[in-house]
């Protein structure tokens, strides 16, 4: 095979997790909220190429990072004969970038004065209607954003620049709604994003109420009040939950837990299957010697894929449903596994490295668990020269 080692995308998975973030939404009443999905980090890992296709349809709002990856939703959609979705770069735009968004229609995030260095060129560009943007206040994550304190002078440029950039929505982002099942924090920055609103409206005066965004995963799941008109959920819509903790106060919050379905799964053909005699070492160091005769599958996927070192001893991967430790080091290219009990002959076996195979499943919190890390980056690290296919 051309590729010895690819990623899965189940686009039913992504779509029932769409679908459990639509009937949250149905609880909260009949306000019209706009479901959007967190595109970064090349879908979480997933491909954006993938991901795309599977739910365009189904969600409101894309949120991607840079402008680029803006450029390719308008460009699907061109090729598609869609009608564009809304697109809003969350994250830092050149000028000259800028000129480009506002010519596609792309929502752009204004978190600095910086951007009154955009001001000059989308005037010179001669638009013919001005670049949408949304004010992000920062209110104690300590990340992009006017902070309260610094939003009164630093944002006071827009007010001149409605002709070339058009205030239409304002967002913040939490800092601590995953990792506790207490909320006060997240409630503080509610209230702080409160005033920043409430300042916003008066200085800005906008001619249609802004569109307001603050919720991630997590808090849609777990803070309805935080929910606002759009959701910027990530990691849920692939089908993973932000923490247990969040999992927790679901059960609290909305009175039964929903069923996320991940949506990937890593599997890879083996290299070489071939029995090693008792005392024989395995990988770099000789950290592991087989105390019996073993049967090894050499893998063709290492740190360089995305398999973190730092689950060397404690990893496992699965073969024809069954678990097989990971032997040794990882390393740069390959993975050595015990597939003693779980094939009886010398011929290539398939491995999953994360996902289900039968009976058994490896979760991307169990390999994030095992290398000292969260799940968002066991994913996001999946290497973008990795084969994806949607299944
Ligand atoms: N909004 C912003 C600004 C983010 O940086 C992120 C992810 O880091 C998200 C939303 C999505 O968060 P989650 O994956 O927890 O839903």
């Amino acid at each position: 095979a051309v590729h010895s080692s690819w990623l899965e995308v189940s686009a039913s998975a992504l779509r029932h997790n769409v679908a459990v973030f639509r009937a949250l939404e149905g609880q909260q009443g009949a306000t019209p909220r706009a479901l959007g999905v967190v595109l970064k980090g090349n879908a979480y890992g997933h491909g954006l190429a993938q991901v795309l296709p599977a739910v365009h349809g189904a969600v409101d709002l894309l949120y991607v990072i840079a402008p680029q990856d803006a450029l390719k939703v308008r460009e699907y959609e061109r090729a598609q004969g869609l009608s564009p979705r809304q697109v809003l770069v969350l994250g830092a735009v050149a000028p000259e970038e800028a000129v480009v968004l506002a010519r596609e229609g792309v929502d752009v995030v204004v978190a600095d004065r910086g951007w009154a260095d955009a001001v000059p060129v989308l005037r010179a560009a001669k638009l013919e209607r001005p670049l949408r943007a949304h004010v992000h206040i920062d209110t104690g994550l300590g990340r992009e954003g006017f902070t309260l304190e610094g939003l009164p002078t630093e944002s006071r440029f827009l007010v001149e620049a409605r002709d070339v950039l058009e205030v239409v929505g304002a967002l913040s982002h939490f800092a601590n709604t995953e990792d506790v099942t207490e909320q006060g924090y997240a409630l503080a920055q509610v209230e702080a994003f409160e005033k920043g609103l409430a300042f916003l409206a008066s200085q800005l005066e906008p001619a249609q109420p802004l569109q307001r965004h603050i919720a991630a995963s997590a808090a849609t799941l777990v803070l309805p009040r935080a929910r606002y008109e759009a959701l910027r959920v990530g990691i849920s819509l692939y089908g993973l939950w932000p923490s247990a903790e969040t999992r927790l106060s679901a059960r609290l919050v909305l009175g039964e837990v929903p069923v996320l379905k991940p949506a990937l799964s890593w599997r890879c053909r083996s290299q070489v299957v071939k029995w090693l005699p008792a005392g024989s070492y395995v990988g770099y160091g000789c950290t592991y010697r087989c105390p019996e005769p073993t049967r090894i599958a050499v893998l063709p996927v290492g740190y360089y894929d995305g398999y973190p070192r730092l689950a060397s001893g404690q990893a496992h991967v699965l073969v024809n449903g069954r678990r097989c430790p990971v032997l040794g080091r990882v390393m740069m290219n390959h993975l050595i596994v015990d597939v003693t009990r779980a094939t009886s002959d010398e011929r290539p076996v398939t491995a999953t490295l994360l996902g289900r195979d039968g009976e058994e499943a490896v979760p991307a919190e169990s390999l994030a668990g095992w290398a000292q890390t969260i799940h968002y980056e066991v994913v996001t690290r999946l290497g973008a020269h990795l084969k994806r296919v949607v299944v």
